[in-house]
Formats: C-alpha cells, sequence, structure tokens
C-alpha cells in the first residue's frame, strides 16, 4: 500500500467534555487551509494568536488560539495547525467539520489512527520506539509505567539500542576485513580481542533485556487469579488486597457469579485481580447461573498468570478442592493460600513446598496479607534494582532475545576449535537486524502498520 500523504486533520483532545478541546492538522503546506479559514490574518508561527473560529458564511463557531507550525518545527515534521477552543464535543465536531471543509481543496482528510506519529516517525522526529512510547505514556496505568514510557519518549530506550548496534557494527566491520586476508585468521580473533567484545556486548545486552522484562511488567501486569471453594473468602481476600469494598462479601455460599475484578498496583505493578465464582465441580453445581459462572472461571483460569488457591485453614481441604487442583492448567505457579487463620490458630507465615508457596493469612482480619504480596512480586520477577526501565513491548524482548541468540551463534562460529569468520560476520548481521528492528531502522511496513493502528485518532 502506497502510504497518503494527503492533509490530514482530526480532534485530538480525548471526547467527553473539558476546559479547552483542541483541533489538529497536519500537511506539506498548511497556507491555504490558514488562508480559507482565517482569511489574510496572518499566524506567526508557533505564536499563539487568540481569533474567532468561523464558518464559511461568517458565523462564529467558537473563539480561541490558532498556532500554525512551520515545517519541519512540529510534532508531525509537516506543518500543522492547531486550533485551540472550548472542549465540548458538538463545538469541536462543528470546528472538525470546517477545517475538513475548509480544506477540501487541497484533500485534506480526516486523520487513521496514530496517523499524527506515524508522520512524525516517517520525518525523523522519532523513532519507533519512541512512537510507541507516545501510546504507552497516554495509556499507561501506573505512575511507574508512565514514568518508564516518558524515559522511552526521551529517547533514553532507543540511545541504549543505538549503542548495543554500533557495537555489533563495528565488531561484524572487523571480522568482514578480516575475511578478505583469509591467511591472518587465525590470531585475528587473538588480536582484536573480538571474543571479548562479543563477549562484553552479549553482557551490555542481557542488562537491557532484563530493563526492558521489568518494564514490560510495569506495562503488562500480572493476571491473577483467585480461585477456592464458596465461603473461604475470595470475596474478602481480594477487599483486602484492594483496600476497597469491590466484591460482595456475604455468609451464603455461592453468591459471587459474576467475575469481579480489581486492577491494584503492588510497588507499581499493576495485578489484576480476578475473583471467580466459587468453583464447585462442574456436576455439582445444580442452578444454571452457577454453571455459567463456573464455566467462566475456568475460562479465567487458563489466561492466569498466576493462581491464588485459597483454603479454609480452620476446616482444611475438602474433597472438591482437589479436583480443583486436578483441574489447574500445567506450568501456572500456584500460590495456596490459607485463609481464616483467626479461626484456626496458626500464625501468619509463608512455607515453600515443593507443590506450592503455602501461605497463612486472615483476610478478614488483615493479617499476613503483606507475605502474599511479597510473593506476588516474587512470583513476577519484580527485582526492586533502582536502575530506570524501559517500558519495553513484546515485540521489543522478542527482538532482544532474538538478537542474543544470535550472538551466542556468533560466539560459537569463532570458537576456537571451529573459527568460521563468514558465519561469524553473518550473525552478528542479523543480531544487527534484530535491533534495528527495535527502533525502526529495520522495520518492513506491515509491521508499522499494526503498532499505528493501535492508537487512536489525533494521536
Ligand atoms: P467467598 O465465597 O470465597 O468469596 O467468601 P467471602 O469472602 O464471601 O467470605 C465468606 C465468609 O467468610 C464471610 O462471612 C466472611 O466474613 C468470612 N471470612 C472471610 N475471610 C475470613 C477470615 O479471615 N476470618 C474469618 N473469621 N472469617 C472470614
Ligand atoms: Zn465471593
Amino acid at each position: 500500500m502506497k502510504l497518503d500523504t494527503s492533509p490530514i486533520a482530526a480532534i485530538a483532545t480525548a471526547p467527553g467534555r473539558g476546559g479547552i478541546g483542541v483541533v489538529r492538522a497536519s500537511g506539506k503546506n498548511l497556507q491555504p487551509l490558514a488562508q480559507a479559514l482565517f482569511g489574510d490574518a496572518t499566524l506567526k508561527p508557533r505564536h499563539a494568536t487568540y481569533i474567532p473560529f468561523k464558518q464559511a458564511d461568517g458565523t462564529v463557531i467558537d473563539e480561541g488560539l490558532a498556532i500554525y507550525f512551520k515545517a519541519p518545527h512540529s510534532y508531525t515534521g509537516e506543518d500543522v495547525l492547531e486550533l485551540q477552543g472550548h472542549g465540548g464535543p458538538i463545538v469541536l465536531q462543528m470546528l472538525l467539520q470546517r477545517v475538513l471543509e475548509a480544506g477540501a481543496e487541497s484533500g485534506l482528510r480526516l486523520a487513521e489512527p496514530g496517523e499524527f506519529t506515524r508522520r512524525a516517525y516517517l520525518n525523523d522526529k522519532l523513532d519507533l520506539a519512541q512512537a510507541e512510547a507516545v501510546a504507552d505514556l497516554i495509556d499507561a496505568s501506573t505512575e511507574a509505567a508512565a514514568k518508564s514510557a516518558s524515559q522511552s519518549l526521551s529517547g533514553a530506550f532507543s540511545k541504549t539500542i543505538h549503542a548495543l548496534v554500533e557495537r555489533v557494527t563495528n565488531l561484524r566491520m572487523l571480522v568482514e576485513a578480516t575475511l578478505d586476508f583469509p591467511e591472518e585468521e587465525i590470531d585475528f580473533l587473538e588480536k582484536s580481542n573480538a571474543r571479548g567484545q562479543l563477549a562484553g556486548i552479549v553482557e551490555a545486552l542481557d542488562n537491557v533485556f532484563r530493563q526492558a522484562a521489568q518494564g514490560a511488567l510495569l506495562r503488562e501486569g500480572l493476571n491473577v487469579v483467585l480461585v477456592g471453594q464458596p465461603n473461604v473468602g475470595k470475596s474478602s481476600l481480594l477487599n483486602a488486597l484492594a483496600g476497597a469494598d469491590v466484591a460482595i462479601v456475604t455468609p451464603i455460599a455461592g453468591t459471587t457469579r459474576d467475575k469481579v475484578s480489581e486492577t491494584i498496583q503492588i510497588e507499581g505493578i499493576p495485578l489484576n485481580i480476578i475473583d471467580t465464582a466459587g468453583i464447585r465441580h462442574h456436576d455439582e453445581a445444580t442452578d444454571l447461573v452457577e454453571r455459567i459462572g463456573i464455566e467462566r472461571t475456568w475460562g479465567e483460569v487458563e489466561k492466569a498468570d498466576v493462581i491464588l488457591h485459597l483454603l479454609d485453614a480452620d476446616q482444611g481441604p475438602t474433597r472438591q478442592d482437589e479436583s480443583i487442583v486436578a483441574n489447574f492448567p500445567q506450568g501456572v505457579p500456584v500460590v495456596r493460600v490459607w485463609n481464616k487463620i483467626d479461626l484456626s490458630g496458626h500464625k501468619p507465615g509463608v512455607d515453600a513446598a515443593e507443590d506450592a508457596t503455602h501461605i497463612y493469612l486472615s483476610a478478614h482480619e488483615h493479617q499476613g496479607i503483606d507475605l502474599l504480596r511479597a510473593e506476588l512480586l516474587r512470583i513476577a520477577g519484580w527485582q526492586q534494582t533502582g536502575e530506570s526501565l524501559y517500558l519495553a513491548r513484546e515485540r521489543h524482548l522478542i527482538a532482544l532475545k532474538s538478537a542474543s541468540k544470535h550472538l551466542d551463534l556468533a560466539g560459537e562460529h569463532a570458537a576456537v576449535s571451529d573459527q568460521s569468520l563468514d558465519l561469524f560476520a553473518e550473525e552478528l548481521r542479523l543480531a544487527q537486524n534484530q535491533l534495528s528492528s527495535i527502533t525502526g531502522e529495520f522495520t518492513p511496513d506491515d509491521l508499522l502498520g499494526v503498532i499505528f493502528s493501535r492508537f487512536c485518532i489525533g494521536k
């Protein structure tokens, strides 16, 4: 698909009512648009001009500020015109219609999702990782996530990636230069300390991966599913973790029929906690509504990153608990939470057994809740390092992993016993491509389409 570079416009502010609202246009040359909207009034670039926004027939839609950004000194790198009016949905819609109409002759059209940012990327205002950080900053659900997104937006992540690419490139050039002088191959690796250089790059890449993986955690969070017999205290535990009454707590078994989920934060990591309908074994639930609830519960369990299996510390496990455990998917960590220790007389505590970590607590009395929070952080792989994190996306992690794999292969080809310099160079090239795909120097068009289409219109 050929990229359509005609001028675009959209409402840039969030839908709904607000103090102000912004209609934004971008295009190679927006002079004709400004002329059509404001006649001979001159808009000094990057200065706010208080001006009426008028219909073609001269009636006033709104009054506000018009700001003209002359290319290339704008967000998109093109001419940008921003109209700041009052933030009502109707008035902004009218203003947008007026702008589209005024620009119709120059081919102005409604912007597609993410198109402003895509143009910024195509005009080298942002690299791809920074463009993604724009969306991540807007979508950030915790302060820590916002901080990391803003780090990436400022280019810190890109800079680190560029530095890695440069080191790989330099090493690759060295190896390729030597390929032309085969008789020197043998001691080349010694002389240039190529293996040492490679080891240094591998270590640096590992560090970046670790920071990126931690950052990804801030972005994605963890899906935690609460399962257990009716009345063991799932809703109460959710409340205790969330610190608010989000779920219905009642002494009647089987009350929680619809799943109730709550996103809480532990040290800035979003935990999406899902309280499930009391799991009884499928055939034991007679009531249809309850059956549906149970089906849904197992659906949630399949998607879990962690399963919290709640048991009654006072009454001990039931026969149904055995069938609950038998239904758990393989490979998902399980925490066995023994609730109601205020009744059983256990002390709050953690017991790392082979099958699962056991935690003793009381949801109702708020005893031992911190132990559970700490265990959840441990399972999430959270390490408080104090270093800045990159709010990485899955795509970045995959590229980093793949680059790392190619560097390992490069190392094998550079091994003393089996030196194969052309394969060494080739693996370095592949590693370099993977790293470059993160910042977008080496990124196929269809991937760009996928990335930008996830933005909303106006970004
Ligand atoms: P769910 O059906 O698993 O969601 O259980 P609920 O959270 O609705 O709790 C069922 C009953 O157990 C309620 O009466 C709660 O007050 C009570 N309960 C929950 N946690 C505790 C606890 O730690 N100690 C005591 N004594 N009662 C609790
Ligand atoms: Zn409940």
